[in-house]
């Protein structure tokens, strides 16, 4: 099939290209702006393609200064959008640990101690310390809180409204079609790797960036000619099975990929073309979210953003945003630099919970809906190259979220409109989307706006963590209080590089032998170690209540289901099993937010679709390093279905 622009994802960065894009296309008196190429006299044929089962159900975010957002909409109100609230009270906490179980350093201990001796005289209250101060770039004034699952179904249907734009939900694309034969005029970008000799004449698709991919292609000479979606009636290891439809190819003179920080085809890009030189996606957070209902007295009020640090582990941070109506949004952030082995976002939510300053608002309060999902903090060190001929990159997994802030959907939104201005420039210009005039049009406006000098600003500010919490701290606040000329730290390392094994890390805790006692019966009942090990370790135990504090497989089943159609292959494979047999970490386990895998048989795990949340954490926790290119782990994360069925998120 033909179009003349093509789509990966609706998140935010795609609804920003398309609401400018859509606007603009056909004039008030309904003739065509712009003309299509394949098909003389009508407007430009615009697909969108998203993995998720409805529009809102893959995205996650919910405050913002909402900058990119107000100049797309300058009649914007919070109050025609559902779950959105003007920014209100802000509050950064520093979360003493009431229980002795998290690991601190010893600057931290000591500063934890001068914290419980002068309580008299700091805003101390219930283990936590109130910040007298926060710096102005942690601050979202004017800003807005919302459901980003609500707002892109608004925007969804804002768009679509136009009549130029089609979006096609529970469409996975399955990679990008690049056609080798294309020689550019321009130069190939810095970095990349060179002209593979042997490079295959003709029109031919790449596979799933996995183990054994050839990626020594180079920009100068392929070109990216639309996308292949993803073929159905498969069995799980994507061999033809019952009702058999191999994925349509979508031909498209440009494709706009969007598909965010874990998106195939964005990595299938990475892959072929390589990374700029010096950049990489090293640092990466699996943020984990609740939406409940608060108890019908809560003192919080619409508007009220609360972020905190230093518990349930000091790595991990918090947020708490309030809807209108009594629903809050509250998470946590599980960060690459949190060395452990057992990273489980879920039971450390629900510790966080329970934290005594925070559980006094919670409890009484119900579980709506939850989810889980990958921040790409690499920020402008993540940036891969931009354009090439035939596509271009924008939103989060092109490096546009800023690290020092904590935003990534204005940032997101504004690479979107950034791209639509020079695609209508270029159709009505009547150039072709090669890579020289997309950066001339599309990363020149990038690289004169507010994302590219805030990012540059924030560029190195999150390298401190390297060396732990407070170093982290200090690093963000001098990158912040400098404009990113002075920062601390040193490059990220890959976590298989650095995570230790669970016996070194709980040493002086729980001993060597003891471990093995716990990983044998946790094996015995198919169930991941770390519930074994925190309680072992002096976690206390979750007080279920069956309302908030609910089991994690209850969990899956609460609001928000996971749901996954049948007939399509399993996007998370175990690309060398032997590795996995002799892998001791098993952190993929660990780390799963969905329980969807589990320890399974002869020492390879197992991987259920239907538990699958799409979180990406197993992508990123993997502690094996694939043997074909140590910037991958042993798992690939392959475009998929299904997912969590709950547009609250
Ligand atoms: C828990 C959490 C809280 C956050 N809170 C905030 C916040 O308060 N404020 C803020 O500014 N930012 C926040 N962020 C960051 C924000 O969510 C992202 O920066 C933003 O969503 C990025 O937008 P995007 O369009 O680039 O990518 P995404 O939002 O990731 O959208 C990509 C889309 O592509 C789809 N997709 C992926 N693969 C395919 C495929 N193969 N085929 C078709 N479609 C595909 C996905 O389903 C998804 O809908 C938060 C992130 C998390 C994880
Ligand atoms: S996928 Fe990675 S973390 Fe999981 S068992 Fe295999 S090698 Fe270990
Ligand atoms: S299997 Fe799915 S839910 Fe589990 S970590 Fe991987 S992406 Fe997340």
């Amino acid at each position: 099939m033909d179009a003349d622009i093509v789509c990966v994802g609706f998140g935010p960065a795609t609804a920003g290209f398309l609401t400018t894009l859509s606007k603009q296309l056909v004039n008030a008196d309904g003739t065509p702006a712009v003309e299509s190429a394949i098909l003389p006299g009508m407007p430009p044929q615009v697909l969108c393609y998203e993995r998720a089962d409805d529009i809102g159900f893959g995205v996650s975010g919910v405050v913002t200064k909402a900058r990119a957002l107000r100049a797309s909409f300058p009649e914007i109100k919070t109050a025609g959008i559902p779950m959105a609230a003007p920014v209100g009270e802000e509050k950064v906490l520093y979360l003493l640990d009431p229980h002795g179980a998290s690991r601190r350093s010893a600057a931290l201990l000591m500063a934890d101690s001068l914290i419980r001796i002068f309580k008299f005289a700091l805003p101390v209250e219930n283990h936590a310390l109130n910040l007298p101060w926060t710096p102005a770039f942690l601050h979202k004034h004017d800003g807005m809180i919302l459901s980003m699952g609500q707002f892109m179904q608004w925007v969804g249907a804002q768009v679509q409204s136009t009549g130029t734009v089609q979006i096609w939900p529970g469409t996975p694309v399955a990679e990008a079609l690049i056609d080798r034969t294309n020689v550019a005029q321009a130069s190939p970008p810095a970095g990349s790797p060179g002209v593979s000799p042997g490079v295959s004449a003709g029109s031919e698709t790449l596979q799933q960036p996995a183990a054994g991919t050839d990626c020594a292609t180079s920009p100068s000479r392929s070109k990216v000619i639309g996308v292949r979606l993803l073929d159905q009636g498969v069995d799980k290891k994507g061999a033809p099975s019952d009702g058999f439809t191999p994925g349509m190819d979508i031909h498209a003179a440009l494709t706009v990929v969007a598909d965010g920080p874990i998106g195939p085809i964005g990595r299938q890009l990475d892959e072929v073309f390589g990374m700029p030189d010096g950049h990489h996606k090293r640092d990466w957070a699996v943020g984990m979210k609740f939406v409940v209902d608060l108890p019908e007295d809560t003192p919080l009020k619409a508007g009220t953003v609360l972020h905190t640090f230093g518990y349930p582990e000091p790595e991990i941070f918090g947020f708490l945003y309030v809807h209108p109506d009594r629903v809050a949004s509250l998470g946590i952030f599980v960060p690459s630099w949190f060395d452990s082995p057992t990273r489980t976002a879920y039971r450390y939510l629900q510790h966080w919970m329970l934290h005594p300053y925070l559980w006094r608002y919670f409890k009484g309060g119900k579980l709506r809906s939850w989810g889980a999902k990958t921040l790409g903090e690499s920020g402008k060190h993540g940036e891969p190259h931009l354009t090439g001929d035939g596509y271009a990159r924008i939103g989060e997994g092109s490096g546009s979220t800023n690290v020092l802030t904590g935003s990534g959907v204005d940032e997101a939104w504004a690479t979107g409109t950034q791209l639509a201005e020079a695609v209508l420039e270029l159709l009505k210009a009547k150039k072709p989307f090669t890579r020289q005039n997309l950066d001339e049009t599309y990363v020149k406006r990038r690289r004169a706006s507010w994302v590219e000098a805030e990012g540059r600003v924030a560029e190195k500010s999150r390298d401190g963590f390297q060396k732990g919490v407070a170093t982290g701290m200090i690093g963000m606040a001098l990158a912040g209080l400098t404009n990113g000329k002075l920062s601390l730290g040193h490059a990220p390392v890959q976590p298989w590089k650095r995570i230790p094994t669970v016996e070194d890390y709980f040493a002086g805790k729980i001993s060597g032998d003891e471990i093995a006692k716990l990983r044998d019966e946790c094996k015995t009942k198919n169930v991941s170690l770390h519930g074994a090990l925190m309680d072992k370790a002096g976690w206390p135990a979750i007080p279920f209540d069956g309302q908030l504090l609910v089991s994690h497989q209850d969990a899956l089943l609460m609001g928000g289901k996971v749901q996954a159609p049948h007939g399509y292959a399993d996007h998370v494979v175990f690309l060398h099993p032997e590795l996995c047999e002799k892998c001791g970490a098993r952190i993929c386990i660990e780390a799963c937010s969905g329980q969807a895998i589990t320890p399974g048989e002869n020492g390879v795990p197992a991987f259920d679709r239907e538990k699958c949340v799409h979180c990406g954490a197993c992508l990123w926790n993997c502690s094996q390093t694939n043997p074909e290119n140590p910037e991958r782990m042993n798992i690939a994360f392959r475009a998929g279905t299904g997912g969590l069925h709950s547009a609250e998120n």
